[in-house]
């Protein structure tokens, strides 16, 4: 068995779905962490929600180290991740996302936010998050609902971007 998840490119129907609670962090939720950061490592990425590897439950994971400088992993799982405050104060950074391969754009969101979470272990836990880290816990809660950071651009802008991966595809013949 493969150690890691094949990612779903746009346009995919489980990318426009809510993801469920899980029950519990059971073993299976454990190992399906582990599988979606050696993915994520692999893409290589800093976030990955369980719908970009074509699941439905409420999970994801993140790393920001930079381990291309050599930086030790500084790996987050979360299950059932909750935004319970954000700030008045906005933050625009430019984003990307593995399932919408080599297109970038600037994304306006709170500036911080904090974060409710059961931890890899089944641990309630929190996270108080700003500047990227902020917007990359952000970005991965919009996967579990359904939401992609192009559904903040104009349509023109995200019609572009999704014509631009369709050429993409068909240039990797996949
Ligand atoms: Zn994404």
């Amino acid at each position: 068995m493969s150690n890691s998840y094949d990612i779903i490119i746009v346009p995919d129907p489980v990318l426009k779905q809510t993801a469920q609670p899980v029950s519990k962090v059971d073993a299976a939720v454990q190992k399906q962490m582990d599988k979606m950061l050696a993915t994520m490592y692999e893409a290589p990425g800093i976030g990955l929600a369980a719908n970009q590897v074509n699941l439905l439950n409420r999970v994801l994971v993140m790393d920001l180290a930079r381990k291309d400088e050599g930086e030790a992993p500084t790996p987050i799982c979360m299950a059932n991740p909750e935004i319970i405050w954000e700030s008045e104060e906005l933050s625009v950074m430019q984003e990307g996302c593995l399932s919408i391969p080599q297109q970038y754009a600037d994304v306006e969101r709170p500036a911080r936010v904090r974060v409710k979470y059961l931890n890899r272990e089944g641990k309630q836990d929190e996270l108080e998050a700003d500047g990227l880290l902020s917007h990359c816990v952000q970005h991965e809660i919009d996967h579990l609902n359904g939401v992609l950071f192009v559904d903040y651009l104009s349509s023109l802008k995200r019609n572009m971007m999704l014509r631009k991966v369709q050429k993409l595809k068909k240039q990797m013949v996949l």
